[in-house]
C-alpha cells in the first residue's frame, strides 16, 4: 500500500452532498484515494444539502452510492468504517444564510482538532444558479480562508455565456484569489487525456511532424449512444455547445493543438492551452452557415429496444430548437496550424459511445507502388482513444504476408490495458488529490473559459436566434445528421470511428 501524501490536514465540505453527483462520483473517488492511502493522515468530509439526515444516515446512503459505483467494487467492509468515521453531515439551505452557522462550528472545531495548518476545501456540487449564493455565505461568515488554507470547487457549467462566466468570474475574484478557484472539466482527469502531454511532450519524433507540414487534418469526436435520460430539463438550457464543445471537446483540442510549454507549471501550462484559444479563428455568418451543423435526435431503436425522439423525452419542449448534436470545423491561426482544420464532433443517441482523437498525416509525396498493389491505401493516422478503448494507435501501411506485394494498413497499438495491469484511477480521484495537493494544472483558468465562451458565442446566438426548420434530423443510432459528414466530405475526407463493440 502506497503511504499517506505528505498533504496538510484537510476538511472537504461538499455542497449537494446528497446529490447524483456526490454518490456517483465523488464519494467513490474520495473512498478510493483513502483506500489507496492517498488522503491526508488527519481529513474530514462534511456533506451538507436541506435534507435533514443524521451522519450515520448520510454514511449509509455515501455507502451505496460506493458500492454501486466505484471502480473497485464493493467497499471492504473494516476499511469503508474506518474511512466513514471522518464523514459527517450538516444541514445546510444555502438560499437561509443562517445555517451556515452550523457549517462554521463543525469547520471550526476541526480545525482547531487538526491543528492551525488546516486546509479547508469547499466542493460546489450544487446547480449553478447556488454557486454565487454559496461563495458570498462564505466569505460573509468569514470561511473564505486565504491562498494557504482554502481553496473552492465550481463544477461546470461555467456559466451558459460569455456574460455569466464572466460575472461569475467577477464574483468568485472578488472573494477568492485565482489561486484558490478550481473550475474542473473532469474530462481533463482521465488518465488517456493526461496521456496526451506525455505523448506529445515526452517523445522526441513527434515534434517536428506535429504541425501543418505534415497534418492533415485533425478530428476530435466524442459520441454518446445514450440520450438525455432524465436530464431533459437541464439539457433543454443547455445543448451540445455549451455542454460538450465550450468546455471538453475545445480543453482536447487545446492538448492537441498548443505549443511545447517551458516547463509543467501550471500557469504556464494554462497559459499554452489560452494561446490556443485565441488563435482560433473566430466565426463570420459565412462561416457558421458553412462550417457548422446542428442536429437533434428522433426516435429510433437502439439494441433492439425503442428509444423516444429527443422532443419526446421527460422535462423536453416538444418543439424543442435544442441541439443534441453538433459538428464544427475550426482553424487555428497560427505558424503551427495554419490552414489545417480541426473537425469537431459531438452528439447523444449516435451510433457509438467514444471518444476518438485522430490525426491524419499528409500522403507520401510520390507514389512508387503500382496501383493494384495498393487498393487499400490509407494515409498514416494517429488514433488516441479516450473511451472505451484507451489506446493510442499508429495506422501505417505494412505489406500483407504472401508472394504477392499488397500493401494494406496495419495498426501498432499502445493499449493501457495490455501494458500497464493496476487499475486506472477515475478522473475525479486524479483531480481531487490535484486540489488537495494544490496543483491547478488540469483546472481551467478564469481567462481560459472566457476565450471558449467568446469563440463560441457567435455560433450559439445564431443557432437560438434561427430555429432549425430540419429539427428533428437524425435517427437515434445513426451518425447525426447528413450534414455533418457532408461537412467533412467537402473537404475531401470522412469521419473515423473505431470498429468497436458496442456498449
Ligand atoms: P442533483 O442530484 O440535483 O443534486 C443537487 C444537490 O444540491 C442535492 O444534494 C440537493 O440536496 C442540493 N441542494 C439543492 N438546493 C439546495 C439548497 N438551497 N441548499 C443546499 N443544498 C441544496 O445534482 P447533481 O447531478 O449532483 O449536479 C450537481 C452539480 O454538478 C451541477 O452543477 C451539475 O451541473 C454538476 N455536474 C454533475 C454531474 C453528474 O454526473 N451528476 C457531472 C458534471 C457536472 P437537497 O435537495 O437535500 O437540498
Amino acid at each position: 500500500m502506497k503511504t499517506s501524501l505528505n498533504v496538510n490536514p484537510t476538511i472537504v465540505v461538499i455542497f449537494g452532498g446528497t446529490g447524483d453527483l456526490n454518490l456517483r462520483k465523488l464519494a467513490p473517488a474520495l473512498y478510493n484515494l483513502y483506500a489507496d492511502g492517498y488522503m491526508p493522515e488527519k481529513y474530514a468530509i462534511i456533506g451538507t444539502a436541506r435534507r435533514p439526515l443524521t451522519d450515520e444516515k448520510f454514511r449509509e446512503n455515501l455507502m451505496d452510492g460506493v458500492n454501486q459505483f466505484s471502480r473497485s467494487g464493493k467497499v471492504k467492509q473494516e476499511k469503508w468504517n474506518k474511512f466513514a468515521e471522518n464523514v459527517i453531515y450538516n444541514s445546510v439551505d444555502v438560499e437561509t444564510p443562517e445555517s451556515f452557522g452550523l457549517l462554521k462550528k463543525s469547520i471550526e472545531k476541526l480545525q482547531k482538532e487538526f491543528g492551525p495548518k488546516t486546509q479547508v476545501i469547499y466542493y460546489l456540487a450544487v446547480a449553478p444558479n447556488l454557486f454565487p449564493l454559496i461563495a458570498k455565505c462564505l466569505s460573509d461568515y468569514g470561511l473564505a480562508g486565504n491562498e494557504d488554507n482554502c481553496r473552492i470547487v465550481i463544477e461546470k457549467p461555467f456559466g451558459r455565456d460569455l456574460e455569466t462566466a464572466k460575472e461569475l468570474n467577477c464574483i468568485l475574484t472578488g472573494i477568492f484569489t485565482e489561486k484558490q478557484i478550481y473550475r474542473i472539466d473532469h474530462y481533463l482527469g482521465k488518465e488517456t487525456v493526461q496521456n496526451i502531454m506525455a505523448f506529445r511532450f515526452a517523445n522526441s519524433f513527434l515534434e517536428p511532424l506535429w504541425n501543418r507540414t505534415y497534418i492533415d487534418h485533425i478530428q476530435i469526436s466524442v459520441t454518446e449512444q445514450l440520450g438525455v435520460g432524465d436530464r431533459g430539463g437541464y439539457y433543454e438550457s443547455a445543448g451540445a455547445l455549451r455542454d460538450m464543445i465550450q468546455n471538453h471537446l475545445l480543453q482536447l483540442l487545446c492538448l492537441i493543438g498548443m505549443e511545447t510549454p517551458i516547463n509543467f507549471d501550471a500557469d504556464e501550462i494554462r497559459n499554452k492551452k489560452v494561446d490556443v484559444l485565441k488563435a482560433m479563428r473566430p466565426f463570420s455568418p459565412e462561416d457558421i452557415r458553412f462550417s457548422t451543423v446542428r442536429g437533434q435526435y428522433t426516435k429510433g431503436w437502439v439494441e433492439g429496444k425503442e428509444v423516444p425522439g429527443y422532443r419526446h423525452e421527460t422535462g423536453v419542449d416538444p418543439n424543442s430548437n435544442t441541439e443534441t448534436f453538433a459538428a464544427i470545423k475550426f482553424f487555428v491561426d497560427n505558424w503551427r496550424w495554419q490552414g489545417i482544420p480541426f473537425y469537431v464532433r459531438t452528439g447523444k443517441r449516435l451510433f457509438q459511445t467514444s471518444s476518438l482523437i485522430t490525426i491524419q498525416f499528409k500522403d507520401v509525396p510520390h507514389h512508387i507502388f503500382p496501383s493494384g498493389v495498393t487498393e487499400h491505401w490509407q494515409q498514416n493516422r494517429l488514433i488516441i482513444s479516450i473511451q472505451p478503448e484507451m489506446s493510442i494507435r499508429l495506422q501505417v501501411q505494412g505489406k500483407r504476408p504472401g508472394l504477392d506485394m499488397v500493401l494494406n494498413p496495419v495498426d501498432m497499438v499502445f493499449d493501457y490495458k495490455g501494458t500497464y495491469s493496476s487499475d486506472t484511477p477515475e478522473a475525479y480521484e486524479t483531480l481531487l488529490l490535484d486540489v488537495m495537493t494544490g496543483d491547478q494544472t488540469q483546472f481551467m483558468r478564469a481567462d481560459q473559459v472566457e476565450a471558449a465562451w467568446e469563440l463560441l458565442m457567435p455560433v450559439i446566438n445564431a443557432w437560438e436566434s434561427k430555429k432549425s426548420l430540419s429539427f428533428p434530423n437524425y435517427t437515434a443510432d445513426s451518425w447525426g445528421p447528413e450534414d455533418a459528414e457532408a461537412l467533412i466530405a467537402r473537404d475531401g475526407f470522412h469521419w473515423f470511428a473505431l470498429p468497436l463493440n458496442k456498449e
